[in-house]
């Protein structure tokens, strides 16, 4: 969701904070904080700031994601950034003290002096190395550390065989694998695990009608409806909501608003979660 007048984002930096500590104490391994696309929404700088002190380094996307916030300055903590390497030169990268993500032969030559990890492939299928040119790209950037994106531990056994053995660090796990010990490695790369929870989006009702038989584009019917002002143009879908603090659903999202099942109870100016 994005803000508006009428949209409020209330974020929990120490429910952040507690969400880190709480990964570091599952899996006991360094944790590379992922803040890519402005951590998700909650604000990279903020966040960065506020769990510096127990992380290894961060991850973001494109480098310029950890210069415009200074992220170096701030935390004094380096940042990986996984897309595809937006700099032509090491230099950039060095002064920066980001280290780029490269997967062919190409990018590790040209970028050996920023330290680059390797990205393996091991059934993502983008912005990564595929398993036949490991050997040719680890030589190319005299390169000590390697990943994978996995979604499962299958993948995490790939990378091991792929590259297990040849570099000094290797990390696959975000979020989804947290769980799992075999996944965790020399360090874990969360998003999303950091951020449950730590993000509250209201709205209020400006309005609060009694249905009179099929309403909206889609012709919905409900007892009682309310509409909010938030809607496609915010990035809201059709789902679940709360409405003081009853289990509720967005309805029907236009552009600009949106259609909400409301209880008898609720009333112009209560808010929507
Ligand atoms: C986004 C991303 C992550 C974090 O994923 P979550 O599921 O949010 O924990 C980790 N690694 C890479 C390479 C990513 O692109």
């Amino acid at each position: 969701m994005s803000p508006s007048r009428f949209v409020r984002i209330v974020v929990d930096l120490d429910r952040v904070r507690a969400n880190c500590q709480r990964v570091i104490d599952q899996t006991r391994v360094p944790v590379i904080a992922v803040v890519k696309a402005d951590a998700y929404g909650l604000g990279a700088e903020r966040v960065s700031r506020a769990i510096a002190d127990r992380v290894e380094s961060f991850c973001v996307f494109a480098p310029e994601e950890a210069t415009s916030i200074g992220l170096w300055e701030r935390t004094g903590r380096e940042a990986i950034a996984i897309g595809p390497p937006t700099w032509e030169r090491a230099e950039e990268y060095v002064a920066a003290h980001v280290r780029p993500a490269v997967c062919n032969v190409e990018q590790a030559r040209r970028l050996k002096d920023a330290r680059p990890l390797l990205c393996v492939d091991t059934g993502q299928q983008r912005f990564a190395c595929p398993p036949e040119q490991v050997p040719e790209v680890l030589a190319a950037g005299g390169i000590e550390e390697a990943y994978t994106h996995a979604a499962n531990l299958d993948q995490v056994r790939e990378l091991v065989r792929m590259v297990g053995g040849r570099v000094r660090r290797l990390h696959a796990a975000g979020s989804s694998l947290l769980h799992e010990p075999e996944a965790r490695l020399d360090a874990v790369r969360p998003g999303l695990a950091l951020y449950r929870g730590a993000v509250r989006i209201a709205t209020p009702l400006v309005e609060v009608r009694r249905g009179r038989g099929p309403a909206g584009y889609s012709g919905f019917v409900t007892p009682w409806h309310g509409v909010i002002l938030a809607g496609y143009s915010n990035g809201l879908r059709p789902g679940p909501c709360h409405i003081n603090g009853r289990r509720s659903r967005v309805i029907e999202v236009g552009m600009q608003s949106a259609f909400v099942e409301a209880g008898e109870a609720d009333r112009v100016g209560d808010e929507v979660e």
